[in-house]
C-alpha cells in the first residue's frame, strides 16, 4: 500500500499491528487515511485529541458461538460478530452479513465504511455492522429460521432502537430479517419495530427499502452525468452481480433508458445484446434461488460465460454491485480501453485500490460506495423514522426523499472535493465530507 502523508502513516502502522491479518479492514482503513492529508493540516483540534485511532477502534466488538441443529438432526457451529464501531451521530446502524467468508477483517472493513457512509446521508445514525460464516445457499427455510432463532438469541442483548439497528446485507433479506425480528419479539415481549430495518411491508417496513440501494446508485449515477451535461437514456451499462442492489439497480437503469448488457454471479455473467430481461433474472434469482447460467438457457440471443470477467464487456458506465475486491487493476485497464466513462460502486468496496487509480489516471469519473451505495441505509434511517412515528409513507414519498437524499450526497462530495483543491475527486470529497461531520462530534462529546 502507498505511503501516507506522513502524520497519518504512523497512525496506519498502529492500526496494521493491533489488527493484525485483516486485509480488507487494512484496506478500508487506507483508503480513507489518504484523502485526509489536506484535513488534518487544516484541523491541528483532530490530532490534538487522537480522532483518528479513536475512529479506528470499534467501541465495542461481539463475538459469539452460534449453534444449531440441521434437517439432519446434525449439530452444527457458526461464528457470530456485531461490531459496533462508532455512535457519535446515532445508534449503531448497518447490515449483517450471511457469507461463508465472514471473519472480524470483513466485519470491521464493513463497519469503518458504515461509519463515513451514514454521515454522508445526513440522518442521524452511527456506524456498525455484523454477520457469521453461515451459509444460507442450498439450506432450506426450516434451517435458516432456525440458525437465525440462535443468532439473535445471543444478538438480542447486545440491539435495540435507541442502541444498534442492524438489517440486511449479503445473505440476509427479507426472509431473514423476518425470522430474526420474530425471535427478537419472542425474547424480549416488545413489538420495538426500530431495532431493526428491511422489514416486510406488513409489519413495519418501509417501501422503497427494498429497491434503495441499487436505486440509489442509479440516481447518483444519474447526477454525476447531469453534472457533466450528460444523461443515461441510450447508455450501455454493465451491473456486476444479480443480488438485491444489482436487480433494483437494473430497474431504475432501464426507467431511466439505459440498456443494461450484462450482469453476472459468482460463477460467471451472462450477456444480452438485447438488454437484460429483469423479470428472468428476479425469478432465477429471488424465486427460484437459482444460478444465472440458467438464463442463457432461457434467452435465446444471451450467452453465458462461465468463470470470466464480465468487466471485458464494453459499456459506458459500470456498477460493481456484487462484493468487496470483485473489481481490479486489471479490469478497470480493460474498462478504460473499451471507454467506459463512469464507474459507481453499488458494493461495499468492489474496486481493488489499483482499479480506484486506474480510472483516476484516465479521468473516468469514479463514485465509491460510501456516497454511491448510500441509499440503503439512508432508506433504512427513513424505516426508523416511520416506525418512530407510527406511520407509513407512500411508495413516492419516499422515493423522492431518497433522491433528495443522493442528490445531496452528490452535492456535498463535489462541494468538498472543491473546496479541498481536488475538483471532480469524489473519493477525496467523500471521505473528507464524512470524516469532518463524525470527527467534529466526536470532539464534541469528549473523551468517552
Ligand atoms: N448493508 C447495507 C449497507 O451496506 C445497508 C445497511 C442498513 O440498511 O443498515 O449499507
Amino acid at each position: 500500500m502507498s505511503m501516507l502523508d506522513e502524520k497519518l502513516q504512523p497512525m496506519f502502522e498502529e492500526v496494521l499491528r493491533r489488527n493484525p491479518g485483516e486485509d480488507e479492514f487494512h484496506q478500508a482503513v487506507h483508503e480513507v487515511l489518504d484523502s485526509l492529508g489536506p484535513v488534518v493540516a487544516k484541523h491541528p483540534e483532530y490530532a490534538d485529541a487522537a480522532i483518528i485511532p479513536r475512529l479506528c477502534e470499534p467501541e465495542r466488538q461481539i463475538i459469539f458461538r452460534v449453534p444449531w441443529v440441521d434437517d439432519s438432526g446434525q449439530v452444527q457451529i457458526n461464528r457470530g460478530f456485531r461490531v459496533e464501531f462508532n455512535s457519535a451521530l446515532g445508534p449503531y446502524k448497518g447490515g449483517l452479513r450471511f457469507h461463508p467468508t465472514v471473519y472480524l477483517g470483513i466485519v470491521k472493513f464493513l463497519g469503518f465504511e458504515q461509519i463515513f457512509k451514514n454521515a454522508l446521508t445526513g440522518l442521524p445514525i452511527g456506524g456498525g455492522k455484523g454477520g457469521s460464516d453461515f451459509d444460507p445457499k442450498g439450506r432450506s427455510d426450516a434451517e435458516v429460521m432456525r440458525f437465525c432463532q440462535s443468532f439473535m438469541t445471543e444478538l438480542y442483548r447486545h440491539i435495540g432502537e435507541y442502541t444498534d439497528v442492524p438489517a440486511g446485507d449479503i445473505g440476509v433479506g427479507g426472509r431473514e430479517i423476518g425470522y430474526l425480528f420474530g425471535q427478537y419479539k419472542r425474547i424480549t415481549n416488545r413489538y420495538e419495530s426500530g431495532v431493526l430495518t428491511g422489514k416486510g411491508i406488513g409489519w413495519g417496513g418501509s417501501l422503497v427499502r427494498t429497491e434503495a440501494t441499487g436505486y440509489g446508485t442509479v440516481f447518483f449515477v444519474d447526477e454525476i452525468l447531469r453534472s457533466r451535461g450528460d444523461s443515461l437514456d441510450g447508455k450501455k451499462v454493465v451491473v456486476s452481480g444479480s443480488g438485491n442492489v444489482a436487480i433494483y439497480a437494473i430497474e431504475k437503469l432501464q426507467q431511466l433508458g439505459a440498456v443494461v448488457v450484462a450482469c453476472s454471479d459468482s460463477g460467471g455473467y451472462v450477456v444480452d445484446p438485447d438488454g437484460v430481461d429483469l423479470a428472468l433474472v428476479k425469478d432465477i434469482k429471488e424465486r427460484r434461488r437459482s444460478r444465472i447460467a440458467v438464463y442463457a438457457d432461457e434467452r435465446p440471443r444471451a450467452s453465458y460465460v462461465e468463470g470470466g470477467s464480465v468487466w471485458q464487456v464494453p459499456c459506458d458506465v459500470a456498477l460493481p454491485c456484487a462484493t468487496q475486491n470483485e473489481l481490479n487493476g486489471n479490469d478497470a485497464a480493460a474498462l478504460v480501453r473499451n471507454g467506459c466513462q463512469v464507474v459507481a460502486e453499488g458494493a461495499n468496496m468492489p474496486c481493488t485500490p489499483e482499479a480506484v487509480r486506474t480510472f483516476s489516471e484516465a479521468g473516468v469519473s469514479f463514485a465509491p460506495g460510501k456516497a454511491a451505495n448510500a441509499g440503503g441505509v439512508a432508506t433504512s434511517a427513513l424505516e426508523m423514522q416511520q416506525n418512530a412515528s407510527r406511520d407509513s409513507w407512500s411508495f413516492e414519498h419516499t422515493e423522492e426523499r431518497l433522491a433528495e437524499i443522493m442528490r445531496n450526497i452528490h452535492h456535498r462530495c463535489l462541494t468538498t472535493a472543491d473546496e479541498y483543491g481536488q475538483p471532480g475527486n469524489y473519493s477525496a470529497g467523500a471521505n473528507i465530507a464524512g470524516f469532518t461531520q463524525v470527527a467534529d462530534a466526536v470532539l464534541a462529546l469528549g473523551v468517552i
